[in-house]
């Protein structure tokens, strides 16, 4: 290799530069010479030459180490794919609006695929947070109103317990992965104009977890989790409705490599019920009564979510009439305080009626002053149902 120049001199700073005026100095060169810019033949060897310096008096050691020991301290000691390592380009280079992410989508081995090795891959697999479950649970509408306390089974993963997550058989320890010396990377090497680059990937041979299980665990088969059906006590709040989420926080499933554990969600889906249906807070109900009961008034039994009630109907009161329990609805599931139960009264109009009936109604309609010669008014009702 033909002799290298002083680096300082490569960027045109003295030996006491600081970190920014190296970094400063290296940025307008890079512009000048950046081969996406200047296609003069010698622009890429420049642009080499200026990154390989920046690349080592950014470093602070790098940096003492050619200080002290000039080019052979380096060359000695840094591969040339060392030398670069570690340097951050691709934030360079988005400051000055050149290469960095634009310049990998130019594709076809431009200059920032060989610094950076094409993106993607060679990332260390890390503990990672279990996943979420989700559980839906069909109630029915007492037990929305009053809460209650249920247990799930819930079919979940959970570390194992025989290698504790491990996937080594007890009494063995996952070994350390010879193809990649236990990084979970492995680096591959690319002939370049400018020499030889390493380019990094996970490790094909223990899929970047850096470790080998020679005797897998018998219970989990090596994977360090086992599918289990849990018993998991929920409880459910007074007042959910259909769509209400419950969060149990840490009953999903075991993280990976230790991570933490997921969260359990039990969605509620409330039943119809025979008699209510529910509008938020309020429970609708429809009471029949007979048209005597309208027209003279009585006290009904009405059913509510708590046990029978005695409601008052006035005197006159009309079909589609609602009336209104105060707090006999669902309770609130964020606030104090119910709902009202709305009883909605459906007046009976008599279909069979015996002679005798007919006779007092006849006799009731004519002290009222209307006409029932040709059919009766219960007649032309039921006619039209
Ligand atoms: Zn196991
Ligand atoms: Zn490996």
């Amino acid at each position: 290799m033909a002799t290298k120049r002083d680096y300082y001199e490569i960027l045109g700073v003295d030996k006491k530069a600081s970190a920014d005026d190296i970094k400063s100095a290296y940025r307008k060169l890079a512009m000048q010479y950046h081969p996406d810019k200047n296609k003069s033949p010698d622009a890429e060897e420049k642009f080499k030459e200026i990154s390989e310096a920046y690349a080592v008096l950014s470093d602070q050691s790098k940096r003492q180490q050619y200080d002290q020991f000039g080019h052979a301290g380096i060359d000695q000691r840094y591969s040339q794919e060392d030398i670069f390592r570690g340097v951050d380009f691709e934030d360079l280079f988005r400051d000055i609006g050149m290469g960095g992410m634009g310049g990998r989508g130019r594709g076809g081995g431009g200059i920032f695929d060989i610094f950076f090795g094409g993106g993607g891959g060679g990332r260390r697999e890390v503990p990672s947070r279990g996943s979420d479950l989700l559980y839906e649970l069909a109630i029915n509408l007492e037990d929305a109103a009053k809460g209650k306390a249920v247990e799930l089974e819930v079919p979940r993963t959970e570390n194992c317990d025989v290698c504790h997550g491990s996937g080594a058989r007890p009494g063995t320890s996952p070994k350390t992965c010879s193809t990649c010396n236990g990084s979970g990377q492995v680096n591959r090497t690319q002939n370049t104009p400018f020499g030889r680059f390493m380019t990094t990937s996970t490790c094909g041979t223990c899929h970047g977890t850096g470790t080998i299980i020679d005797s897998p665990c018998m219970t989990c088969h090596g994977s360090g989790t086992v599918q289990k059906r849990r018993k998991i006590e929920v409880k459910i709040p007074p007042g959910v409705d259909t769509g209400s989420r419950l969060r149990v926080s840490g009953e999903g499933e075991a993280g990976g490599k230790g991570g933490p554990t997921g969260d359990l969600y039990v969605e509620i889906n409330v039943r119809p019920h025979n008699i209510f249906t529910r509008n938020e807070n309020d429970l609708i109900m429809e009471a029949t009564i007979s048209f005597t009961q309208a027209a003279l008034g009585d006290e009904i039994i009405v059913p509510t979510l708590d046990g029978k009630a005695e409601m008052k109907v006035p005197p006159g009161t009309q079909s589609g009439h609602v009336f209104r329990l105060k707090g006999k609805g669902m309770p609130g599931l964020h606030y104090s305080g119910k709902g009202d139960q709305l009883v909605k009264i459906k007046v009976e109009i008599p279909t069979k009626l015996t002679d005798r009936q007919k006779e007092l109604l006849r006799e009731f309609a004519q002290i009222g002053g209307e006409k029932t010669r040709s059919k009766s008014i219960f007649e032309k009702v039921r006619d039209h149902i």
